[in-house]
């Protein structure tokens, strides 16, 4: 049955419905495949086996009653940044490890509601902070296509996990790429929706203004199935668009005839891997082999973004992560003689490197003083950078470039150098300051075998022509299905 692991949501709907494997056959598949390779790739912080065999359960009763959703016995895995009622949400922290959340995020209410089935949860950069998975407190997640490199982040057991086949698909979260980077890195697509489109209540904040959930998966219509599923308007969530859910897998179904696909030209620059660059250009050509009118664009405030991204991003989360005091959640330091040496203790024990250095840069750009030059600088820059892409837009209605200027790089490789790492997001964090949606769909691999990522963009909630532009980039390539072994 190792072809089973294979198939897509849609596939395995198919499957599931005609009874020919039942949703607690297909966990079963999916727990062992967990328990034979998990070891190796390091994707889950938490196996919620009971949990997921009862919902495998419930899901077989609701297939039989033949009240089946897309989802209905979907084994999927989720990162550990969405809270989950009773199950450890760790955010991979010393600080969270013992956390059990009270409540379930808006997605995760959905994903029920569909009698989804959670495998458990998935390994990430402490608190999202990072593009490697290397910032866990736990272990590092490796890359399935080569364990000796990292698998992107901050979303990396969940990109790792879909390509291993350890999960049919997953949920991620992306402040500045952390879906789509390790999509890329991993062979699989990952979509950051338009802010607003998908509740963010539930999520452990990082960056407020620019945190947004998304899926990972196989194939391009997976990501419509998921997608569609996890948006929708919540009044929990003050930030949550007041819209339709988009019909996806509808306009999928549409050819590229007449699509104009922007080409930045500061997108294309000197540093970007050769093969990453190749790869690309092959993917830009089956387009336009379909119909799709390429057109040179300019994005000029491109070079400001990761400075002005790592002075909103910091700033957000310095404020969001005052909460862990050792009063009101998780980690407590055990020594301490007063008040004040206890919320010290607490922060100095609980939060790692990475995390602790976010928050004083984040303090320091918002302290009095230096507001104006650092915070309200950057936002102002933001705003050039929305321009930017509202101006392309009226010249193309999508925009192709890389994911990232390399493929996966290897563990430790960069871990000591944060400018250098930084620097790898430059490709994915303007979409996340402009608030628009961007995807990572694989679009071949380089000389060593590794996987290399288009990224398309399109215009504020223009999800439906995003994934027509993907879908079609996807059957153009026609790309052959194969996964790593790792046997
Ligand atoms: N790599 C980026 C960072 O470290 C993005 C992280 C994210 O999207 N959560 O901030």
């Amino acid at each position: 049955m190792a072809e089973v692991l294979d198939l897509t949501i849609s596939e395995l709907r198919e499957l599931l419905d005609s009874g020919d494997i039942s949703a607690q056959e297909l966990t079963g598949l999916y727990l062992e495949r967990i328990a034979s390779v998990d070891e190796k790739v390091k994707a889950y912080v938490t196996i919620t086996e009971k949990e997921a065999r009862d919902q495998a359960r419930e899901a077989d009763r609701k297939i039989k009653e033949g009240s089946a959703s897309p989802l209905t016995g979907i084994p999927l895995g989720i990162k550990d940044v969405i809270c989950t009622e009773g199950i450890p949400t760790t955010c991979s922290s010393k600080m969270l490890k013992d956390f059990r959340p009270p409540f379930n995020a808006t997605v995760m209410e959905k994903l029920e509601a569909q009698c989804a089935v959670m495998l458990g949860k998935l390994n990430m950069d402490e608190f999202a902070m990072g593009s490697s998975t290397e910032n866990s407190a736990f272990f590092s997640t490796r890359n399935p296509w080569d364990l000796e490199r990292i698998p992107g982040g901050s979303s990396g057991g969940s990109a790792a996990a879909v390509a291993a086949r350890m999960c049919v698909a997953s949920l991620g979260s992306d402040t500045g790429g952390s879906i789509r980077q390790p999509a890329s890195h991993c062979g699989v697509v990952g979509l950051k929706p338009t802010y607003g489109l998908v509740s963010r209540f539930g999520l452990v904040a990082f960056a407020s203004s620019l945190d947004q959930i998304g899926p990972l998966t196989r194939s391009v219509e997976d990501a419509a199935i998921l997608l569609e599923a996890i948006a929708g308007h919540d009044e929990r969530d003050s930030t949550s668009l007041p819209r339709p859910v988009p019909r996806l897998r509808k306009s999928c179904q549409e050819g590229l005839k007449g699509i104009r696909v922007g080409i930045p030209k500061e997108y294309f620059i000197e540093g970007v891997q050769e093969k990453v660059v190749s790869e690309i250009k092959k993917g830009l050509k089956a387009m336009e082999e379909m119909g799709a009118e390429l057109v040179d664009i300019s994005l000029p405030h491109t070079e400001y973004a990761i400075a002005t991204y790592y002075i909103i991003a910091t700033a957000e989360a310095s404020s969001n992560l005052s909460r862990y005091d050792g009063v009101k959640y998780g980690f407590r330091a055990e020594n301490y003689s007063n008040l004040m040496e206890m919320y010290k203790e607490t922060r100095a024990q609980g939060f790692g490197p990475e995390v602790k250095r976010r928050i004083m840069l984040g303090t320091y750009c918002l302290s009095a003083g230096y507001y104006d030059a650092f915070y309200k600088k950057a936002s102002q820059v933001r705003t050039l950078i929305i321009e930017d892409f509202k101006k392309a837009f009226g010249k193309c209605d999508v925009i192709a470039s890389p994911v990232a200027p390399t493929t996966a790089f290897k563990i430790g490789e960069k871990v000591h150098d944060p400018l250098q790492m930084y620097l790898s997001d430059i490709f994915t964090i303007p979409v996340n300051l402009a608030g628009i949606p961007g995807m990572s769909v694989p679009c071949g691999f380089d000389r060593k075998g590794l996987p290399v990522g288009l990224q398309l963009m399109a215009g504020h909630l223009q999800e439906e022509i995003l994934f027509r532009a993907a879908y079609n980039l996807e059957r153009g390539l026609g790309l052959e299905r194969k996964w790593p072994s790792l046997n």
